[in-house]
């Protein structure tokens, strides 16, 4: 209200200091410009840095408080730092880094194992994804529909959870030797907050999910934000929140501090049928160059707004079973076809959650290949382990097959009962 008064009226000093200097119709006789300056009221110094301030100052003030709204604290007083230096004593100014400096101070450790959940892509019409074809189990057990993901984030956010990236949970310790090892670490969030961590899984919109009700595919609309394609019933081609990751950047939006620092999601990606709905490992494709500056520029967009990769095996392999070989060579597929794109990352989240022997010799080749966090799938309970060298952490799904065989294991999340998609058909 105020910032919007005082651009008034700086604007009709603007418009009449114009007016006043430089005539307004040309047709004035040759003294009028001396007349009408003499006539002009001038300014007065206060007013002038009226006008200083708002074209100064108040856009930093602004952009600060929407970086301390995602608990970025240190940004947004930085931000502060760069005000004109007339204004280093501003009222506004000095409450605000006050109120900078008290939150963050009022962090405090979270002592319990961090919760980690995550999903596949959503179902956008039920009335596809369960029309009784062999499908529809499977979908049944392990999707998410996008009524559902929408309440559970509502709920999420009402019961204090808040996301934070995987990295928070350890830190690197470097000795006298430079030896680089990792120790854990109680992510520091704002008091009575939860910290959470969330993961999408396969994201690859695959062949087969075609006729179902998914989405088909990420893209990069008008404005330069990641929304989804999704072609409708009738072939109507619709842009925009139909998948996890335009619905939780949209929610992160409208709710800031849902977000510690901005953080979003791990996106497990495979390779096999590319990533991002784009075929990018068939070097058949037609549009298989574009394909690849696409999932490029679409990564890119991802990682500023807080996503991170993960690697999902190339080919969702077995990871405990298959040999060292064939692991070797998925991996090398999965940099070669998919990072080569998406970026390097220290995440391996395992095909169907199967873990790996700690320590084992693949344990140690993918550690060789970059990989420090390693991700199953336990039913169960939270588990968080920190080793000198690794961070083991356990996912929990939020699918149909949790919310209705086990829903008290998800209880301090979400309450399912309320959350169930009362299109599901019973479960086989
Ligand atoms: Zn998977």
């Amino acid at each position: 209200m105020k910032t919007s008064l005082m651009k008034k009226t700086v604007l009709s000093i603007s418009l009449f200091l114009m007016a006043g200097l430089t005539g307004c119709n040309g047709s004035l006789p040759a003294s009028a410009p001396e007349q009408a300056q003499e006539e002009t009221p001038q300014p007065t110094e206060e007013e002038l840095a009226a006008m200083r301030r708002v074209e100064t100052l108040e856009p930093l003030l602004e952009e600060a408080e929407n970086l301390a709204q995602s608990y970025r604290y240190e940004e947004a007083a930085a931000v502060l730092a760069k005000a004109p230096e007339e204004f280093a004593q501003d009222e506004e100014v000095t409450a605000a880094l006050t109120r900078y400096k008290e939150a963050e101070s009022a962090f405090v450790p979270y002592d319990q194992p961090v919760r980690h959940i995550f999903f596949h892509s959503l179902i956008v019409d039920t009335s596809l994804a369960f029309d009784g074809d062999y499908m529809e189990n499977g979908y049944n057990y392990w999707m998410t529909t996008v009524d559902e993901f929408k309440a559970m984030l509502e709920q999420l956010y009402a019961n204090q959870y808040i996301l934070i990236d995987i990295h928070e949970l350890c830190e690197e310790v470097t000795d006298a030797e430079g030896n680089v090892t990792l120790e854990a670490k109680q992510p520091l969030v704002p008091e009575g907050k939860i910290p959470l961590v969330l993961s999408v899984d396969d994201l690859s919109y695959y062949e087969y999910m075609k006729e179902d009700g998914f989405p088909r595919k990420l893209l990069l609309d008008e404005n330069g934000e990641v929304k989804n394609l999704y072609i409708d019933k009738d072939g109507r081609e619709n842009i925009g929140d139909y998948d996890v990751v335009p619905i939780l950047d949209t929610f992160v939006k409208e709710h800031p501090d849902f977000s510690l620092r901005g953080a979003r999601g791990i996106i497990a990606a495979t390779g096999y049928e590319g990533t991002l709905g784009y075929r990018i490992n068939d070097l058949e494709s037609p549009t298989l160059k574009e394909d690849r500056e696409t999932v490029r520029a679409l990564a890119d967009r991802l990682k500023e707004t807080g996503w991170l990769f993960a690697s999902h095996g190339y080919g969702h392999r077995h990871t405990a079973d298959i040999s060292m070989d064939t692991l070797v060579e998925d991996t090398n597929s999965w940099r070669e076809e998919i990072a080569a794109y998406v970026g390097d990352t220290d995440i391996y989240i395992y095909p169907y959650g199967e873990e790996i022997d700690y320590p084992s010799d693949k344990l140690t080749y993918l550690q060789s290949e970059g990989f420090r966090f390693f991700c199953g799938v336990w039913a169960a309970k939270p588990f968080v382990s920190v080793k000198d060298t690794y961070v083991r952490q356990t996912r929990c799904n939020l699918d149909g097959f949790t919310m209705i065989t086990r829903p008290d294991s998800v209880s301090d999340l979400i309450d399912a009962s309320k959350v169930l998609d009362t299109s599901r058909p019973e479960l086989k």
